[in-house]
């Protein structure tokens, strides 16, 4: 999956001591030469500018793709790797979209956990309004379009038109909360690819740095997904059409079956930061709102993060966001689906 020899690289023989090297290798297994030295300094010049411009998902992007050709046991490797994990902390403690949310956030910041939920919701709606360039550029990939025009005829023919363009363009959202995780932390991947009655994915070319971002970008889709959800329920309760509240009650279904702490699914993402005690803290709220709301979905939640919390392979480090982002959307998502919406069918 990942990208080996460049072009210039057909020469088999190195251009240092003559040696013969096999494509896939990375360094010259005689004098140690490194196979892509030129295009490890392209690299590290391309950093360098985006250093200077001040674009850390860019800088973030050059030093990935240098890793990729480092052979892993090196100097080079260790330090590009920590430049990474640096940069990549760095961009988490200073979040981008803050430039219309200082008042918002400062009142918030008094209201303690209420403040906190509001603002993230708030964060999730203001994401999704300024991100909209980036919702339309995902679909100039060919790819995406016509895998997602298959998935809506199928849908279409079993629930209508309508609900089928509402459903699939629910789970787009919350694929495009993925993708934009993956560009701000310059995280190469695949274009989103619909499958007919099953949802989406998208495939990592590289992979996450840490835990930590690891748990960002699976849980940025669920985020996106509530902020969508939230929206059709908004246009459900002003216009009083039932289709809307229907579209709104399955993506929030969806995105909550997403949270689901297993494999490769957002919710075993987000789980893979949390150490055993935030996965014990996990397993109570997930607890408590399934005694809340009786959703049967919940349960699944409960016995997978019980699993996890029990035997899974926890974080060290503990990491306050994940656990915040995990719970907050638990409670939101199930909250959501006790909103009771026309339609028997959907239930
Ligand atoms: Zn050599
Ligand atoms: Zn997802």
């Amino acid at each position: 999956m990942i990208e080996t020899a460049d072009p210039g690289q057909a020469a088999l023989g190195c251009p240092e001591c003559g040696v013969h090297v096999a494509p896939a290798l990375l360094a010259c297994p005689s004098c140690h030469r490194l196979v892509h030295a030129e295009q490890l300094k392209r690299l590290a010049a391309e950093a360098d500018r985006a250093t200077r411009a001040g674009d850390s998902s860019a800088e973030l992007g050059a030093w990935r793709q240098a890793l990729d050709l480092l052979p892993p046991d090196t100097t080079q490797h260790r330090t590009v790797s920590a430049r990474v994990a640096a940069l990549s902390r760095a961009l988490d403690n200073h979040p981008t979209p803050a430039k219309t949310g200082s008042r918002w956030g400062k009142g918030a910041a008094g209201l303690g956990a209420i403040g906190v939920l509001l603002s993230k919701l708030k964060f999730a709606l203001v994401f999704v309004l300024t991100k909209a360039k980036l919702l339309l550029l995902g679909l100039t990939k060919a790819s995406t379009l016509f895998s997602m025009l298959l998935s809506m005829g199928v849908y279409w023919t079993i629930w209508g038109w309508k609900f089928a363009v509402g459903f699939v363009v629910s789970i787009y959202i919350h694929e495009m909360g993925h993708v934009q995780a993956l560009t701000r932390y310059g995280i190469k991947a695949t274009a989103p690819m619909f499958i007919p009655g099953v949802g989406a994915f998208i495939r990592l070319k590289q992979y996450p740095t840490d835990r930590r971002e690891d748990a960002r970008v699976g849980l940025a889709g669920p985020i996106w997904g509530a902020g969508a959800a939230a929206a059709a329920y908004a246009v459900y309760f002003a216009t009083h059409a039932g289709i809307w509240g229907a579209i709104a009650h399955v993506g929030a279904f969806i995105n909550l079956f997403n949270l689901v702490p297993v494999w490769q699914l957002d919710g075993g993402r987000g789980f893979r930061a949390l150490t055993r005690p935030q996965r014990w803290i996990a397993t109570g709220v997930i607890g408590v709102a399934w005694w809340l709301t009786a959703e049967g979905l919940l349960l699944l939640l409960l016995v997978a993060a019980a699993a996890a919390a029990w035997f899974g392979d926890a974080a060290e480090e503990p990491d306050a966001a994940s656990l915040l982002q995990y719970t907050w959307l638990v409670a939101v998502l199930s909250l959501m689906t006790r909103i009771s919406v026309p339609g028997a069918m959907l239930r």
